[in-house]
C-alpha cells in the first residue's frame, strides 16, 4: 500500500470512524432491546392457584348468540372471507395456520361469555401450550392459555390482559376440560382529536374466580414494546389462531347501553 494512502486511511479511522463506534454499538443495543419480546415479560409474582368452580353459562333472554355450536356463520376470517376453523359437534376448533377469526357483528361495551378447552393431550410448554386469545374490539387480548401446571410469565398467563395485567389468581382446569370466561368490558372513548379520553376497562372472571378487577387497558395488545391506543369505533370480537388446537363453545354477548343511566349526558341522580 502506498505510504501516504496508508496514513490517510489511519487518519480516517482515527478521526471519523472510531469516535462513532461506541454510538453505533449503543444504537444496536437499543434496537435489540426495543425488538426483544422478553423485555415486556413479568415472571414474578406468580398468582396463587385457586380451585376452579363450575359456571352455568345459559344466555339471558337479551343475549346475542355468537356461537351455538352448529355454525360458523357469525364469524369471518380477518380478510372478510369465511372462517376457516373446524366445526365439531357443538364446538369449533382452531385450524392452525388458518388465521384468527372475528365476529361479523361489531360491539362496544359488552358482557361476554366464552367457553374454551385446551387439547387434552399436552403438547408444548409455556406460551406454546393451548395458546389462543379473545381480542375485545379486535385489539385487546384476554389471554387463553393452558396454565395447568404450566409456568409462564405472569402477565401472559390464562386470565391475563396479555402483557398488561397479571391475573389475580390461577383457577386453571386440566387440559381437555371446558373452562369459562365471563368478561365485562367498557370500550375506550376518544376525543375529537383522536386521542384517548377514557381508556377501556375490563373485569374478568375465569372458572368462577375473579382474575381482573376493573383494570384499565393501556392500549392495543402488542407482543413487543409498549401498548398504544389508536382511535376506533365498535369492532368485532376476535379469537386467536396461535397454532394450537384450542376449542370454543357457547359464546354469547350482551350489549351494555350506558345511556340507560344518563339523561342528556347527565348522571341520573336517584335523589
Ligand atoms: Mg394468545
Amino acid at each position: 500500500m502506498h505510504p501516504v494512502r496508508f496514513t490517510n486511511m489511519k487518519k480516517f479511522l482515527i478521526l471519523i470512524v472510531i469516535p462513532f463506534l461506541p454510538a453505533a454499538n449503543a444504537c444496536a443495543q437499543n434496537s435489540d432491546e426495543i425488538n426483544d419480546p422478553e423485555k415486556t415479560e413479568i415472571w414474578e409474582p406468580q398468582p396463587p392457584v385457586v380451585e376452579p368452580v363450575e359456571v352455568h353459562g345459559e344466555p339471558p333472554e337479551d343475549a346475542i348468540i355468537l356461537f351455538d355450536g352448529t355454525s360458523l356463520d357469525g364469524w369471518e376470517a380477518m380478510d372478510g372471507s369465511d372462517a376457516g376453523w373446524i366445526l365439531g359437534d357443538g364446538y369449533m376448533t382452531v385450524e392452525p395456520g388458518s388465521g384468527d377469526i372475528k365476529t361479523r357483528q361489531h360491539f362496544s361495551d359488552v358482557q361476554l361469555h366464552v367457553e374454551f378447552r385446551a387439547p387434552e393431550e399436552i403438547d408444548g410448554e409455556g406460551q406454546g401450550r393451548g395458546n389462543s386469545g379473545i381480542f375485545l374490539q379486535n385489539r385487546y387480548e384476554v389471554q387463553v392459555l393452558d396454565n395447568w401446571e404450566n409456568p409462564t410469565y405472569s402477565n401472559g398467563m390464562n386470565g391475563s390482559i396479555y402483557k398488561q395485567h397479571i391475573p389475580l389468581a390461577n383457577p386453571a382446569k386440566r387440559p381437555g376440560e371446558w373452562q369459562t370466561y365471563q368478561i365485562f368490558f367498557k370500550s375506550p372513548v376518544f376525543g375529537d382529536d383522536g386521542e384517548v379520553e377514557k381508556p377501556a376497562r375490563v373485569t374478568v372472571m375465569l372458572n368462577g374466580v375473579l382474575v381482573q378487577n376493573n383494570v384499565e387497558i393501556f392500549g392495543n395488545t402488542v407482543y413487543i414494546g409498549a401498548p398504544f391506543y389508536e382511535e376506533h369505533g365498535p369492532a368485532g370480537i376476535r379469537l386467536q389462531d396461535h397454532g394450537d388446537y384450542v376449542s370454543y363453545r357457547n359464546i354469547w354477548v350482551r350489549e351494555l347501553d350506558e345511556e340507560i343511566r344518563f339523561k342528556d349526558g347527565i348522571w341520573r341522580d336517584p335523589q
